[in-house]
């Protein structure tokens, strides 16, 4: 396939990509949105299969088997995964996209057949430094959220003394060994500076995502797929793929629009939640630092919570994580059909940290098919609670905390929240009294007009709808 052909390929790939994006923003439109972006990029690797860099001389067996163990590999982890390991699988991706900005960036220091000399070599040189030092950082910080993500790795901020000072001094250090790298005589001599580099940046990318505390990782999902959309495009630099420059930009800025409304969802300033330390730990009840929660909580069975859901004119579910663990979304949509088909008003409240992904709930929602009217951003709806019956909280917690505004010392003081406790009365369902993912403890528990469901979602759902149908 010669130049031309493959430039107009490569365009029609592109806006292909934007229409995708543009789909992507809406779940009536995202299941169109993906599958543009999925005949996009497979023109993009077929045209680039085809096209005269490898067909002039490259080695396309190597390729193709890379290919194969590649793509194999993707279906494997695909098909594996449970819904509640998504967002560590797409860490995991993010460092991929990371790594292989690194091993391009030194292959392409390695180049035996590059011609390139003068300014070009030195703007050579610059994208590969570069494109090494994003891809190092996106890769290690990746594998970090991965960790953290999959609570291998504990959500509590590891906050160093003077780690503020050990990042500027990175910094400096790495300015310094890239001026000693564009200045290098030679492979050889130019290898020291870029290998020193690369630890350098892995160290960063380690230390910047183990610096930011659990309630701040919605952010550092976004900035990372953010990252690697900036490593991609370095690594289109690098191997001068207009394609890839592109496609890595749309990524890019992306991923750096959706950190920002992830931050403006949070109350929290981008560089605050970079500085870290926002949250504790997650998983078990941690201590408030001020005004303890006292009192009692009330614990209700199945059947009170479906009498309360009966007698009740408006409702509001909150799903957060604990539902995708539990898998309870049909059996949500069951019951919210039963209910409305008397008549009442069910709809959904969803937070924009729900979960563990930007848009967890939406995505489990709409595989269950609950219709996109009903499910409200928390915007839309916060002020509603006051007029509802009951509000009822599957699996969720963090976002249900009324510490963010009540407790100017809580680890999560600012952060909007879903004002459940507004509703006449709020029911709770979840296992135990651990606390969420932030690791703050949850005063609504304890709050006179709300209940405790304990148990799995998708169990305690089961016997409110039996209950439900078999009272009808
Ligand atoms: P939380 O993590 O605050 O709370 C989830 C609750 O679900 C837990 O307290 C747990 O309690 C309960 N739960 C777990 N499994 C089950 C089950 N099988 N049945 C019933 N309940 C269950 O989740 P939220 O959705 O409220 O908040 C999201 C949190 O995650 C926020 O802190 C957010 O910052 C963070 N986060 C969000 C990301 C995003 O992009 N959306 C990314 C990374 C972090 P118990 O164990 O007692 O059952």
């Amino acid at each position: 396939m010669n130049a031309g052909l493959t430039t107009v390929a490569y365009i029609g790939a592109t806006i292909l990509f934007i229409l995708s994006l543009g789909g992507l923003s809406n779940p009536e439109t995202a299941r169109r949105g993906n599958l543009f972006g999925i005949i996009g990029m497979t023109i993009a690797v077929l045209v680039t299969l085809a096209g005269p860099r490898l067909t002039g001389g490259g080695n396309m067996a190597m390729v193709i088997i890379a290919m194969a163990i590649g793509g194999s590999v993707g279906v494997f982890a695909a098909v594996r995964v449970k819904m509640t390991q998504m967002p560590e699988l797409v860490a995991l991706m993010h460092s991929l996209v990371g790594m292989a900005a690194v091993l391009v960036g030194f292959a392409n220091y390695f180049d035996p057949t590059s011609t390139l000399t003068g300014a070009e070599k030195t703007i050579h040189e610059v994208e590969i430094y570069i494109g090494i030092l994003i891809g190092a950082v996106t890769f290690s910080g990746s594998v970090i959220a991965f960790g953290k993500l999959a609570g291998k790795i504990s959500g509590a901020p590891l906050t160093l003394p003077g780690r503020h000072q050990f990042n500027f001094g990175l910094l400096i250090v790495t300015v310094i060994l890239g001026k000693w790298f564009i200045n290098a005589h030679g492979v050889s001599e130019g290898l020291q500076p870029l290998i020193y580099m690369t630890i350098l940046a892995l160290i960063f990318g380690v230390h910047m995502v183990m610096a930011i505390g659990g309630a701040d990782m919605p952010v550092v999902v976004s900035m990372l797929n953010s990252y690697s959309g900036w490593a991609a495009a370095a690594t289109g630099f690098m191997l001068s793929n207009d394609l890839l420059i592109v496609v890595g930009a749309l990524v890019g800025s992306s991923g750096a629009i959706l950190s920002y409304i992830m931050c403006r969802a949070m109350n929290r300033k981008f560089l605050a939640v970079i500085g870290g330390g926002f949250g504790t730990g997650g998983g078990a009840p941690a201590a408030s630092s001020a005004a303890q929660p006292a009192g009692e909580v009330v614990a209700v069975s199945a059947q009170e919570t479906a009498e309360m859901l009966r007698e009740s004119k408006n409702v509001i579910i909150i799903p957060g994580y604990g539902m995708a663990v539990a898998q309870a979304q049909h059996t949500v949509y069951e019951i919210t059909k039963f209910l409305r088909a008397k008549g009442i008003n069910v709809r959904f409240a969803i937070h924009p940290v729900a979960g563990r992904m930007p848009g967890h709930m939406n995505v489990l929602l709409a595989e269950a098919k609950v219709p996109y009217d009903i499910v409200m951003e928390m915007d839309e709806i916060n002020e509603d609670f006051p007029s509802t019956d009951v509000a009822m909280i599957i699996g969720a917690n963090d976002i249900v905390n009324p510490s963010a505004e009540d407790d100017p010392n809580s680890p999560i003081a600012g952060m909007p929240v879903l004002e459940v406790w507004k509703a006449t009365t709020s029911i709770v369902m979840k296992r135990s009294m651990a606390s969420g993912y932030a690791g703050v403890d949850n005063p609504l528990f304890y709050k006179e007009n709300n209940r405790m469901l304990f148990g799995d979602a998708k169990k305690m759902l089961d016997e409110v709808l039996n209950h439900l149908r078999s009272a009808a």
